[in-house]
């Protein structure tokens, strides 16, 4: 008989949630609106209501799941299946996984939103079930998650596992994070926006400009764009940036070697080409060069369905 689990994956705006099957196939999904200004246990409450209305709606009886994952952004302890702090949903050191048994018996488990989009892609997307497997989000921010022996990295009081934070830069560029030189400063869509704009202010002559009134603003494509038109102030734009991107990597292959590299977000959707640059540098500076074995550099596969599919995994 086929095994059938819940992965809910909870944002600040809405919840989805997904009938997954043991294969990591969704079946069907259902979402809802989060409304995080009210008290956590009326949250908690419609988590539990849309995943029993997920399950129905794939015919199958909500209590004879095999479990169900619960995905949350934030500082989230799986072990104690507490939340420290989520600004997103408002969460401040709330018991999730014990409020939520107050409405069912089925096994139950809690994890960062991050953290289960990598377990996801890991183990049903492009990490193509590899052990050791590392997720890098190039979005608004640089969010990571890594995989190690198949079990997620969370750290103390699940804290870890920040890698958009580490230092690429002393005193350099400001991050969100209040510190100065992440990666995340260099390498998000955002710090990609940032560059594009001061080579747009340096290059009158750049077809930056015409893409620019034509896209109506300046955008993490604009200096793929001019780039692939043969630009050269676009040119100088994307490969530092394909160099800060490629940078952070180095640093996580030099410390954890994993099998698979993925990358996601919104920049990734740029293509393969990409990704191919970014792989050439990590080949060339990780540890040890060619004597060593370097891991491949892919585009995450799973897209918004990581997070569903990775929070069904916690469960398995
Ligand atoms: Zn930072």
């Amino acid at each position: 008989m086929t095994k059938y689990f819940i992965g809910l994956d909870v944002g600040g705006m809405s919840m989805k949630a997904g009938l997954v099957d043991e294969n990591g196939k969704i079946i069907c999904k259902d979402t809802c609106v989060t409304a995080p200004e009210r008290p956590y246990a009326e949250v908690v409450k419609d988590m539990y209501e849309l995943c029993r209305k997920t399950a129905e709606k794939g015919g199958v009886d909500f209590e004879s799941v095999a479990g169900v994952g619960i995905g949350i952004p934030g500082t989230v302890n799986s072990e104690k299946g507490t939340v420290t702090y989520s600004g997103n949903l408002n969460f401040v050191k709330v018991g999730v996984l014990k409020e939520f048994a107050k409405h069912t018996r089925v096994k139950t488990f809690i994890g960062n939103d991050a953290n289960c989009a990598a377990l996801g892609e890991a183990r049903f997307g492009s990490g193509g079930g590899k052990k050791n497997a590392i997720l890098v989000t190039l979005g608004t921010g640089v969010g990571t998650g890594f995989i190690l022996n198949d079990r997620i990295l969370e750290g103390n009081d699940g804290a870890g596992a920040e890698g958009g934070h580490i230092c690429i830069r002393i005193n350099g560029e400001k991050c969100t994070c209040g510190e100065r030189g992440c990666w995340e400063a260099y390498a998000s869509a955002t710090a990609l926006i940032r560059q594009t704009e001061r080579a747009l202010e340096k290059y009158p002559d750049s077809i930056m400009h015409d893409i620019v009134k034509e896209m109506g603003k300046v955008s993490g494509r604009t200096a793929f764009l001019a780039y692939n038109k043969g630009d050269k102030a676009g040119a100088k734009v994307v490969k530092d940036y394909v160099k800060y991107v490629a940078c952070g990597i180095i640093n996580l292959v030099n410390v954890f070697r994993p099998d698979v590299i993925m990358i996601g977000g919104g920049v990734s959707h740029e293509g393969d080409y990409f990704v191919k640059m970014v792989e050439k540098i990590v080949r060339r500076h990780s540890f040890g060069g060619s004597n060593n074995k370097v891991p491949p550099v892919v585009r995450a596969s799973l897209g918004n369905d990581a997070g569903i599919i990775g929070a069904a995994a916690l469960a398995m």
